[in-house]
């Protein structure tokens, strides 16, 4: 069994499809092991994407990031990290395939819906960046 961090972003949680996507997951095999609505502030929100920090999308995605709030989940099955990169499709909706929730629930590139952790270290990193301390039963 695998554990990865899904984060339900603003534009989806403004748009209250948020229960759509976590039915979505679910259906297709993931355990719920933590959920819980956040607020990230420009600070913690730069904190968890500094991979990005260079990129000439930084500023205009921890402003997105940080301009409402989310909904983190931890979910768990066998491969859930890949699995859960495929699910959510591709980082802008329109090179993600069908069936995928950034096609179905993306607005663009930048307002995407959802995160997911995309190795075994991130996803551990990240589980501990919202779940610090956490034992998962
Ligand atoms: P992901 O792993 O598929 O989420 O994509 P990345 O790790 O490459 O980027 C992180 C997030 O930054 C994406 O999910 C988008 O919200 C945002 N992002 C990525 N590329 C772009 C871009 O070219 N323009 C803008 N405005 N935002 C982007
Ligand atoms: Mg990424």
């Amino acid at each position: 069994m695998e554990r990865t961090l899904l984060i339900i972003k603003p534009d989806a949680v403004a748009k209250r499809t948020t229960g759509k996507i976590l039915h979505r997951v679910t259906r297709e095999g993931y355990r719920l092991c933590a959920l819980k609505p956040e607020r990230l502030t420009p600070e913690t929100a730069g904190q968890f994407y500094q991979v990005h920090r260079e990129k000439p999308f930084y500023k205009n995605l921890i402003e997105f990031m940080a301009s409402g709030p989310i909904l983190v989940a931890v979910l768990e099955k066998d491969n859930a990290i890949r699995d859960l990169r495929r699910l959510i499709g591709a980082t802008n909706p329109k090179d993600a395939h069908e069936g995928t929730i950034r096609k179905e629930f993306a607005e663009d590139g930048s307002k995407n819906a959802v995160h997911a952790s995309d190795s075994p270290q991130t996803a551990r990193e990240e589980i501990a960046f919202f779940f610090p301390a956490t034992h998962f039963s």
